[in-house]
């Protein structure tokens, strides 16, 4: 395998993340789960062997948390992987056999766009969608999920750190706390101290992602605490990274310039 360092990038903070990828170099595998006994769809590299590339997916895709919140079919699955490399699932499972189970993928992406969805709702106060996710009782306060089902959240009486604080029918706080949680289950454990050397050749200590789906729901918490900046482009409608100076900024570059090009073409066509 040989590994090439891409785009000489100079890594910074949490964003020196270093992953791999394989262009093209994945295909699909039947094989039994071992967590569910079920067979399943695996992503393995493809043996003749594409070299491997070294990215700071952070620093070069700061969208990609909405790229990967898209994914429902096999053939997403497998488009995403050709383009980003495993997520982490094979290193996380360790004795398993190599590769990442599409099912493991998928259900991760639809906890993602859960997450992503629950909190736009919040933002844009938006009850009715809300209403679907957050259901009261005398005593305990639910989430629907995902798939439907009905998990506790928080309840009358000891234990409960939430529940007496919130105003009996409100979604927004349970919504919000609902979603902080699940973050938190996606980051928990999967973070590591490094040190880097910075510019001035000193030692500095920063917190790193273990893999690729830590990093994914990293970009979350950078958005549900604002530090990472976004908003929908007013051309494609896709969320836009906005951080860092560029909050002047409305669409993508790539689509500004679709946009003039096809106003060009109009203005040959009509000419
Ligand atoms: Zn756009």
């Amino acid at each position: 395998m040989t590994i090439t360092i891409s785009s000489g990038k100079s890594p910074r903070s949490y964003v020196d993340f270093p992953w791999l990828r394989w262009h093209e170099g994945f295909k699909l595998e039947s094989r039994r789960h071992v967590d569910i006994d079920y067979w399943d769809q695996f992503l393995v590299l493809a043996e003749d062997g594409t070299s491997a590339q070294v990215y700071y997916p952070l620093d070069e895709y700061p969208e990609l948390v909405f790229e990967f919140s898209k994914l429902t079919r096999v053939e997403d699955v497998l488009k995403f992987a050709n383009k980003f490399g495993f997520i982490g699932f094979e290193y996380r499972h360790s004795g398993d056999a190599s590769g990442e189970s599409v099912s493991d993928w998928l259900l991760e992406s639809a906890k993602i766009k859960e997450t992503l969805e629950i909190w736009f709702a919040t933002e844009n106060k938006d009850r009715s969608f809300l209403r679907k996710v957050v259901r009261w009782d005398e005593q305990v306060v639910w989430a629907v999920n995902h798939q439907k089902i009905k998990v506790p959240i928080a309840w009358r009486g000891p234990g409960s750190v939430v529940f007496e604080k919130w105003k009996q029918g409100d979604l927004i706080a349970p919504a919000r706390f609902y979603i902080q949680e699940q973050v938190n289950a996606g980051l928990s454990g999967t973070f590591s101290i490094r040190l880097s050397t910075t510019s001035s050749g000193e030692m500095a200590q920063h917190l790193s992602p273990v893999d690729l789906l830590s990093a994914l729901w990293l970009q979350i918490s950078q958005i549900l605490t604002g530090q990472k900046k976004i908003r929908p482009c007013d051309v494609c409608g896709r969320q836009m990274d906005i951080s860092e100076n560029r909050s002047h900024k409305r669409v993508h570059d790539a689509c500004s310039l679709r946009r003039r090009m096809a106003k060009y073409r109009k203005s040959l066509g009509s000419g």
